[in-house]
């Protein structure tokens, strides 16, 4: 597996499941990560452990949904660390509810979050990958969005999520035709169920909402689809996550990798 000595990785959401192993496992592999979260404890606190265990990490207090503080995390990043090469857009949050009960409010935050937040956070990584170098060439990099099987299909409940989800898509297209002159590649991971706290909290919800055991949840509603009844793990995303980044040309951009046990195929 080719490594990324030297490079620099912001990784927003990275205080927790999916983030936090994609971060741990760049680190083990040569980069410097930028733990850029909402909650800064828990962010300055997976930076700690990575640089107790010989990594270089940096924790950064980081609200997606807000430009300032979008700009101010991502030009700290670049200033402590020096450039900035891989963008993993990848905070988020789920809200359930059937569509005519949805709280406009609701609907919003989760906009915010996971759309305003991967353009926001896109923007302010742009300013540094298209800057020019001394040669006169932008830096370059790749951002990946974390989209879900959402990004491809829809379930029950899930109205913010899932048009949240598919929206990347498009903004991870349009980001491979413009960033191509720049050296920007882009992609869409798209995981199944992964059991981190988001999917932990869904449970009894949507064990409420459908009137149905917490059992059934799992085995008939998350991982009914797919073709062994297994999870995805955090592991299978940060593996997808290191391929993506260290893959050696532009043949690969505005793709979507679904990783899902077989849910989704495309
Ligand atoms: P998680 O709850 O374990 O971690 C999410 C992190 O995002 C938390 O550390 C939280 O503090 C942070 N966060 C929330 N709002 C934020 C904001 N406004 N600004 C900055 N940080 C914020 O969840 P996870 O399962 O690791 O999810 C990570 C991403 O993966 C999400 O985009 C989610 O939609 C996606 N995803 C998850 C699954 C799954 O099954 N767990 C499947 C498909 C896609």
């Amino acid at each position: 597996m080719a490594r990324l000595d030297g490079k620099v990785a912001l990784i927003t959401g990275a205080a927790s499941g999916i983030g936090k192993a994609i971060a741990e496992l760049y680190a083990q592999h040569g980069a410097s990560v930028a733990i850029a979260d909402i909650d800064q404890r828990a962010a300055d606190a997976v930076a700690a452990a990575i640089n107790a265990s010989g990594g270089r990490a940096m924790g950064v207090a980081m609200d997606v949904s807000d430009e300032a503080a979008v700009n101010a995390g991502t030009e700290a990043v670049i200033n402590a660390f020096g450039r900035l090469d891989v963008l993993i857009s990848n905070a988020g949050v789920q809200i359930v509810n059937p569509i005519d009960q949805f709280a406009f409010a609701d609907w919003k935050k989760m906009l915010a979050i996971h759309l305003d937040g991967a353009f926001l956070t896109t923007k302010a990584a742009l300013q540094y990958m298209y800057r020019e170098n001394a040669e006169g060439r932008s830096h370059g990099g790749i951002v990946i969005y974390m989209g879900s099987v959402h990004s491809h299909e829809a379930s029950k409940l899930k109205s913010a999520y899932v048009t949240a989800k598919h929206g990347l898509l498009g903004l991870a297209r349009t980001l491979a035709k413009e960033g191509a002159a720049h050296g920007v590649r882009s992609h869409v991971i798209c995981p199944g169920f992964v059991r981190t706290p988001l999917v932990e909290r869904q449970i009894p919800e949507q064990s409420r909402a459908l009137g149905i055991s917490e059992d059934a949840v799992v085995k008939d509603v998350m991982l009914k689809d797919t073709v062994d009844g297994e999870f995805t793990t955090v592991e299978d995303i940060a593996q997808t996550a290191l391929y993506l980044a260290t893959f050696p040309s532009a043949a690969l951009t505005g793709q979507s990798i679904v990783v899902t046990h077989g849910w989704h195929m495309q």
